[in-house]
This record gives structure tokens, C-alpha cells and sequence, in this order.
């Protein structure tokens, strides 16, 4: 993991996975949030793109946006890192549109049949407005809404009342995908399944690591996964998927997509492009 507090005592510049000092930390993290605002403006944060197959040919069927925040003088931010502090700072509505914004004008430059994906935290989806900015976004860029794909995670449910679903059913409304993110590693309640027309569920990697290791649990849990998305008529793809042993595995127990190093990580625009434009002279 990227180290993300700057210690005092060790100079400027150098970030530290660990700072013993709570007020070291909680002055660290203020530097940060005037540092995140400053990013939107200042062109520090860019989209890179990760492709996302087919499992049974390897053919590319679209790519997931992924936010890179590089600082001019703490370099690379970890999003893992950043996107949680832009919640709090309520910097991800802001920062979230600017996501969807370029993800979604990048992708209508792309071969009609590669699809974007696009995170969406649960702050963000519950801010004001944003059922009309992603309607507003795609009749700006003039992307097929079908070819969007919002990926939520099941943290968008735990709020109080149930704005969540309607918010999804208002989107769905639109024609865009919608996705559920890390299933599992939250605290999963299956009832959201069937109130929410998901396409795909994103079988975590954690998962994916274990089954190919043979923990019998986790073989079962993506079996389990793969029915229960079959039978609701939704989708699998596998998530950080490594090496050809997990790719074997996830391919073995039916998951539809494939994401990870294996096959390919998150790229600069220029080179998402050139994939396309290989892919498609094949
Ligand atoms: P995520 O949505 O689960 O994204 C998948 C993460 O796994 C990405 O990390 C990706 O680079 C990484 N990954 C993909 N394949 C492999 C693999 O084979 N092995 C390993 N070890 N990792 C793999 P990344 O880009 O660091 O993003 C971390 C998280 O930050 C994302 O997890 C997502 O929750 C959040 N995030 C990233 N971009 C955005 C954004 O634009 N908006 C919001 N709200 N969250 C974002
Ligand atoms: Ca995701
Ligand atoms: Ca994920
Ligand atoms: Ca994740």
C-alpha cells in the first residue's frame, strides 16, 4: 500500500504507512483534503482504464475507469486511500462527476461495443442531483447509455431508509448497467437482489485468491455466487485475477468476465485506445 502520512520529524515529502502521533495524522489529513480540492482544479487527477473479458474467448467486452491521483509533491495517492477521505471531505460528488465526465466522453470515442465502467461510492449516489448529472453526462458526451455501467458497492444499501433503491431504479430507467462491487466483503443482504436489476456481480478478489489455493470455502462461496447470479439473470465477473491458475479456476466455476493483472491493468487512455483498435482489426 501506498504510504499516505507525511511524519514531521522525517522532513517534508516523505510519506509514512504509519505515524504514531493523532495529531501528526489528523494535521496530515487536513494537508490532504486542501491538497484533494486543489487536484480538481489544478488537472492533478487522470483515468486509467483496466480491461475487463469474456472468460470463455478472452474477448475484451469493455474496460473499468479507475482514478489516479498524482500529487506534484507526495506523487502517486492510493484511490483505496483517497476516495474514502473525498467522502468525508464531501469532495466526492465533485470529484465523482469529474469521473464520469471524462470516463463517459472517453468511452463514446471507443468501438460501440466496448463498455465503460464507472465507480460510483455511496456518498455520491446519495448526493443531491446525481440521477440528473449522469443524465446530463451522457447526452453531453453522447454515450449509449447501455454501454455505461455503474459499479455500487452493498455500502449504498446501509444507509437509513431506502432512498438507494429508488436512486438505482431511476438510473436503470436511463438504460445504464448497473453493477454490484465487491460482493461479499460487505454485509451482504440478499433481499437487495431482488429489489435492484443488477447485471453483474463483482466476485471479490479475495475470493478468487482463495478458491485458486483450493480453500474449499471460498470454492463454494464463487459456486454459490455463480448460481445465485445465473438464476437471477445477472452476470459474474471475477475480480484481480492473476495468474493462469485463477484464471482456470474462475473459468471452471462460470464466472462470465474476467478482470485482473492477467489479462490486463489498469492502462493510460492512449493505450486503452490502441487495445480497442487491436481488438477490433483482429
Ligand atoms: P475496486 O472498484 O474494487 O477496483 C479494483 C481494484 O483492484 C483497483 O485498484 C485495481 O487496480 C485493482 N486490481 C485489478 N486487477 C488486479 C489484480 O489482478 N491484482 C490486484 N492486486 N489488484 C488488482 P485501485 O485502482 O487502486 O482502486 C482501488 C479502489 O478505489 C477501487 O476498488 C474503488 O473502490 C476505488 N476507486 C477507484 N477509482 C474510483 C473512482 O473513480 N470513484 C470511486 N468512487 N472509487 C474509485
Ligand atoms: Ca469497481
Ligand atoms: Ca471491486
Ligand atoms: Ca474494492
Amino acid at each position: 500500500d501506498l504510504a499516505l502520512y507525511r511524519s514531521k520529524d522525517q522532513g517534508g515529502g516523505v510519506f509514512h504507512a504509519y505515524a504514531p502521533d493523532l495529531h501528526v495524522v489528523a494535521e496530515e489529513r487536513r494537508v490532504l483534503e486542501i491538497a484533494l480540492r486543489e487536484a480538481l482544479d489544478k488537472d492533478q487527477l487522470h483515468l486509467t482504464y483496466q480491461p475487463v473479458v469474456n472468460t470463455i474467448d478472452g474477448a475484451l467486452t469493455g474496460f473499468e475507469a479507475l482514478l489516479r491521483w498524482t500529487h506534484p509533491e507526495y506523487g502517486a495517492i492510493s484511490p483505496a486511500k483517497f476516495v474514502p477521505m473525498a467522502e468525508e471531505a464531501r469532495l466526492i460528488a465533485p470529484i465523482g462527476e469529474w469521473v464520469l465526465r471524462n470516463a463517459c466522453h472517453e468511452a463514446a470515442r471507443w468501438d460501440g461495443s466496448v463498455r465503460v465502467a464507472v465507480n460510483v461510492s455511496a456518498e455520491q449516489l446519495h448526493s443531491p442531483n446525481f440521477v440528473t448529472m449522469v443524465t446530463q453526462t451522457l447526452a453531453q458526451s453522447g454515450l449509449a447509455p447501455e454501454r455505461l455501467e455503474l459499479e455500487v458497492t452493498e455500502s449504498v444499501f446501509m444507509r437509513e431508509g431506502t432512498g438507494a433503491v429508488q436512486v438505482l431504479d431511476k438510473l436503470l430507467n436511463l438504460g445504464v448497467r448497473l453493477s454490484l462491487d465487491d460482493f461479499g466483503t460487505g454485509y451482504s443482504s440478499l433481499g437487495y437482489l431482488s429489489r435492484t436489476r443488477f447485471s453483474s456481480i463483482k466476485v471479490d478478489r479475495s475470493f478468487v485468491q482463495s478458491a485458486s489455493r483450493n480453500v474449499p470455502e471460498a470454492v463454494a462461496i464463487i459456486r454459490a455466487v455463480v448460481a445465485l447470479a445465473d438464476s437471477l439473470g445477472m452476470t459474474t465477473t471475477a475480480e484481480g485475477v492473476e495468474t493462469e491458475d485463477e484464471y482456470q479456476m474462475v473459468q471452471h466455476l462460470g464466472c462470465s468476465r474476467i478482470q485482473g493483472y492477467y489479462f490486463g491493468r489498469p492502462l493510460p487512455v492512449e493505450e486503452a485506445r490502441a487495445l480497442i483498435a487491436g481488438h477490433m482489426t483482429n
